[in-house]
C-alpha cells in the first residue's frame, strides 16, 4: 500500500480514515486531488488555445481526476483497507450542471484531451448557478426544476480576477472561477468560469425555473439556455454570450500582455476556438477592446481574424444563431457600429446576400461573422463537412475553400472506457498491454482475438455483469425495474425530432402490438430512453409523453412485460451515461440522414462494445466504414435522398401513412383507448396531428426498414458467440474516436501550439 498517500489523505481529511464519514473523505480527496493538480500547472508554451464554449458538461471529477493523477488503484486499496468505499464516496459529490448535450460533452472531452497531449490550453464559459434545468416526470409529463449544483466545497476555485463589464445603461462586475483540468498523466490546464458578483439565486423559487428575465445584474448565470420563446428571454441569451466573451476577451488580453505580447502579434500568443455560434460576439468585442488600446479599426479586424477559428455543429436553421439589430442596440450598443463596419466590408467585398452579415431584415447571422472574420471553419464529421461545403455553407466554401476542414469528433478514453467499464478496460489491458490508454490506435490489436473462444466469453460475461449493475442500480435510485437476460436497447441524448425518438417508439408500438397478436419478438427487448426535452419545445415534450406512457402500458401488461418493457430514465445527464453504455447492446443512432452533424454517443456505445443500429448520418459513416457492414446494422433514406425530399418539397407522410397497414396501426395507437388511459388526449392528439401531417424529420419513409433490421439485430443477438465477435470488431475499431486524436488534428492543421 502507498502509506505515505495515506498520510497524505489522513492529513486533508484531519482525522483517521476509519473514522470519516463518506462526505468527510469526499472533502479530503477533493483538497488532495487539488493539492496534487496544482503542483502540474505550467506556465510554458508562447502561444495558448481559448476554447470558448456556452455549454461545458464535464460530469463528475473526483475518479477522472485520480485516474489521470494516477492514484486511483492506491486509492482505492487505501479506502479498502479502512472499509470505506470509493464507489459510494462518489455518489456524494453532485453532478455540474453546466451543459446540455453533445456539444457540451465534447468541449469537456476536448479540455481533457488538450491537457493530456501536454498542450496549452484552457477552456473559458459561465458558471451557471442551476445550469440546465433538472428533468422530474410526473403524470407521465416532464417537469423542469432548479438543479442547484454548487455545493461547497466544490471544484470551483475562486480566483482574485474580476472585470467591469459595459452594458447599456449598466456596468456589472465579474468574478473568476477556475476547475482544474489535469491530463492523464500530464499538465493541469484550466476550465475558467465567469460569474456576476451581483446573483441573486433567491429570484428562483423552489420547484419552478421561472423568474425575473428583465433583472440582468441579478439573473444573469443563473441558467444555461433559458427560456427563449419570448423577447426578454432572447435579450437575456445575447446579455450572457456578451458577458462571457467581453470577459473572455479580457482575460485573454491581459494574459498575452503578462506574457510581453505587442497586441499587434496576438496571433502569435493566441487563438480562440470558437464552439458554435454562442461565442461568437467575441470578434467584434475583441476588435473593439483592440481598438480601445490604441490600434485603429483595419489592423484590429486582421489581428483577431488571424486569432479565431469556428466550429460549426449543426445544419439545422433553428440552431444558427441570428439577431436582430434591434435586440444588438438595446443590449450591446457597443458592438453594433463594428457588425456594421464588419458587414459593410464583406458587401463592399461580395455581391452575393446569402453571405451578408446584416441581411435584409436586420438581422445579424452569427455563423457569417465567424467564417468571414475567422481563419478557419471546420465540420465534425466527414459527412457533415461535405454538407457544409456542398449545401448549407456553398457560397462561403466558393469564396474560402482554404478554410473549410473536417475533424471528425472524438470522446475522451479515460472517462468512456477506463472510468466507466473498469472490467473491460482491465480486459483490455491484460490482452494487449496499457498502451491504449494513451495511443487508442493500438486497441486494433485486440482483433487478434477474434477466434479466442476465452476472450468472447469473457466479453460476454462483463457485458451480463454491467447490465446487472445497470439493473440494480435503476431499482435503487429510480425504482425502474428491467431484465438484464434481456436484450438492452438503448436511446439515450437530448429529445429532439432529428433525432427521431419518435421513430423508436413506433417500432415499440408495433412490437407491443405484435405481441398482443401472439407474434413474439425473437428475444425479450428492453428499451431504454434517457433525455432531456427544451422547456418551450412542445412537441419533444409530447414525445416524452408518448415514451412514458408506453413504459405503464408495458409494466402493468402482464402479457407484454416479459417480452417488452419501455423505461425512461429520469434526469439523464454524463452520471447516467456512465452506467448506461457499457450495459447496452444495441446503440440507436437513428437520426435522420443529414441532420446528426456527428454524434459522440455513437462513440462512446462502439468503445464498450455495443453493436450500432443507425441511419448513415453524421459519425456513423465514419463507424459504418471502420467496422464493416457485418458488425453495424444500417438502415434509413441517405443523406442525398432526404436533401432532395427537402429541396423538392415533395414529401407527404400521409401516403406513407395510407400504404403501410402496419405503419398505420402503430400511428392510430398513439390516439387509441389503451393509451387514453394513461395519457393526455391533448398530448397525444397533438403529436399524432404533427406526424401525419408534417412529420418533418422524416420517420414515416424509414419505419418499415427500421422495424425490418432492428429485427434481424435482435435475432442476431441470440447468436451470442457470433454477437461476442461483433462487439469485439467494434471495439477494436474504436480507436479512431479517441478525443486524443480529434485535438491532435486541431493542433496540426488549425491551433499550431508549438
Ligand atoms: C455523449 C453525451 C451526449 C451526446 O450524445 P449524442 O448521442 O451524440 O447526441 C449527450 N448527453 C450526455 C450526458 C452525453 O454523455
Amino acid at each position: 500500500m502507498n502509506l505515505n498517500l495515506k498520510e497524505k489523505l489522513t492529513d486533508a481529511c484531519g482525522k483517521d480514515l476509519i473514522l470519516c464519514t463518506d462526505e468527510e473523505l469526499y472533502t479530503g480527496l477533493l483538497c488532495l486531488t487539488q493539492s496534487m493538480a496544482a503542483g502540474k500547472e505550467s506556465k510554458e508554451g508562447k502561444k495558448k488555445l481559448y476554447y470558448i464554449s456556452a455549454e461545458f458538461l464535464i460530469g463528475k471529477l473526483l475518479s477522472n481526476n485520480l485516474i489521470n493523477l494516477g492514484i486511483y488503484d492506491d486509492v482505492k486499496e487505501i479506502l479498502d483497507s479502512c472499509g470505506k468505499s470509493l464507489s459510494k464516496i462518489e455518489e456524494v459529490e453532485p453532478e455540474p450542471s453546466l451543459g446540455n448535450g453533445g456539444l457540451g460533452r465534447l468541449a469537456a472531452c476536448f479540455l481533457d484531451s488538450i491537457a493530456t497531449l501536454g498542450l496549452n490550453g484552457d477552456g473559458i464559459g459561465l458558471n451557471y448557478h442551476f445550469g440546465l434545468f433538472k428533468q422530474v416526470f410526473k403524470d407521465n409529463l416532464q417537469q423542469e426544476t432548479p438543479n442547484p449544483w454548487m455545493e461547497n466545497p466544490s471544484w470551483l476555485q475562486k480566483t482574485d480576477v474580476s472585470y467591469q463589464i459595459p452594458f447599456n445603461g449598466f456596468t456589472l462586475t465579474s468574478r473568476l472561477y477556475d476547475i482544474q483540468v489535469t491530463g492523464y498523466q500530464n499538465r493541469t490546464n484550466k476550465l475558467h468560469l465567469f460569474d456576476v458578483e451581483s446573483i441573486d439565486e433567491s429570484l428562483v423559487g423552489e420547484d419552478s425555473i421561472t423568474f425575473d428575465k428583465q433583472d440582468i445584474p441579478r439573473n444573469l448565470t443563473l441558467f444555461l439556455y433559458p427560456d427563449d420563446s419570448d423577447e426578454a428571454g432572447r435579450q437575456l441569451r445575447i446579455y450572457q454570450q456578451y458577458f462571457m466573451v467581453s470577459n473572455a476577451a479580457r482575460l485573454i488580453l491581459d494574459e498575452c500582455t503578462a506574457k510581453g505580447c505587442v497586441l499587434s502579434d496576438l496571433p502569435d500568443y493566441a487563438v480562440i476556438q470558437i464552439n458554435d455560434t454562442h461565442p461568437t460576439m467575441i470578434i467584434p468585442e475583441l476588435i473593439r477592446l483592440l481598438m480601445e488600446r490604441g490600434m485603429d479599426m483595419d489592423e484590429a479586424i486582421d489581428v483577431v481574424s488571424r486569432t479565431c477559428a469556428y466550429t460549426n455543429h449543426t445544419i439545422l436553421a433553428e440552431a444558427l444563431e441570428k439577431w436582430p439589430v434591434s435586440y444588438l442596440k438595446k443590449c450591446v450598443p457597443q458592438l453594433v457600429p463594428i457588425i456594421e463596419v464588419l458587414d459593410d466590408k464583406v458587401r463592399r467585398r461580395f455581391a452575393d446576400e446569402s453571405v451578408a452579415i446584416i441581411d435584409r431584415n436586420d438581422t445579424v447571422h452569427m455563423a457569417h461573422i465567424d467564417i468571414h472574420y475567422g481563419f478557419a471553419v471546420n465540420g465534425v464529421a466527414a459527412l457533415h463537412t461535405e454538407i457544409l461545403k456542398n449545401n448549407e455553407l456553398h457560397n462561403f466554401y466558393e469564396l474560402y475553400p482554404e478554410k473549410f476542414s473536417n475533424k471528425t469528433n472524438g470522446i475522451t478514453f479515460r472517462r468512456w472506457l477506463l472510468h466507466c467499464n473498469p472490467r473491460l478496460s482491465q480486459m483490455i489491458s491484460s490482452l494487449i498491454g496499457e498502451d491504449y490508454k494513451k495511443d487508442a490506435a493500438c486497441l486494433e490489436k485486440l482483433w487478434n482475438s477474434a477466434d479466442d473462444e476465452k476472450v468472447l466469453d469473457q466479453l460476454m460475461e462483463i457485458k451480463e455483469d454491467n447490465k446487472k449493475i445497470l439493473a440494480d442500480y435503476l431499482k435503487d435510485t429510480q425504482n425502474l425495474t428491467i431484465d438484464p437476460a434481456s436484450v438492452f436497447d438503448i436511446q439515450i441524448k437530448r429529445l429532439h425530432e432529428y433525432k427521431r425518438q419518435q421513430l423508436n417508439a413506433l417500432y415499440l408500438i408495433h412490437q407491443y402490438l405484435n405481441i398482443k397478436k401472439g407474434i413474439l419478438p425473437p428475444a425479450p427487448i428492453t428499451a431504454i430512453f434517457g433525455a432531456k426535452a427544451a422547456p418551450a419545445y412542445v412537441i419533444a415534450k409530447d414525445i416524452i409523453h408518448l415514451i412514458l406512457c408506453l413504459q405503464e402500458l408495458t409494466a402493468s401488461d402482464p402479457e407484454v412485460s416479459p417480452w417488452l418493457r419501455v423505461v425512461m430514465v429520469e434526469n439523464y445527464n454524463v452520471t447516467l451515461a456512465e452506467k448506461l453504455i457499457p450495459a447496452c447492446d444495441i446503440s440507436e443512432q437513428i437520426s435522420l440522414a443529414s441532420k446528426e452533424a456527428s454524434g459522440t454517443g455513437n462513440m462512446k456505445f462502439m468503445l464498450n462494445g455495443a453493436v450500432t443500429l443507425g441511419t448513415e448520418d453524421g459519425a456513423n459513416v465514419e463507424i459504418h466504414q471502420l467496422v464493416g457492414d457485418e458488425n453495424i446494422y444500417v438502415f434509413g433514406a441517405s443523406s442525398d435522398t432526404v436533401i432532395s425530399r427537402y429541396a423538392d418539397g415533395s414529401y407527404q407522410a400521409k401516403a406513407y401513412y395510407e400504404a403501410d397497414p402496419e405503419l398505420k396501426e402503430a400511428v392510430d395507437f398513439i390516439t387509441g383507448e389503451e393509451m387514453m388511459k394513461v395519457g393526455s388526449k391533448e398530448h397525444l392528439e397533438r403529436l399524432s396531428n404533427e406526424l401525419l401531417n408534417k412529420d418533418w424529420f422524416m420517420t414515416f419513409p424509414d419505419f418499415k426498414e427500421y422495424v425490418k433490421v432492428k429485427n434481424q439485430a435482435i435475432t442476431d443477438w441470440m447468436d451470442r458467440k457470433n454477437w461476442a465477435k461483433k462487439m469485439l470488431k467494434n471495439i477494436s475499431q474504436a480507436g479512431f474516436f479517441s478525443s486524443d486524436r480529434t485535438i491532435a488534428e486541431y493542433n496540426r492543421d488549425i491551433w499550431k501550439l508549438n
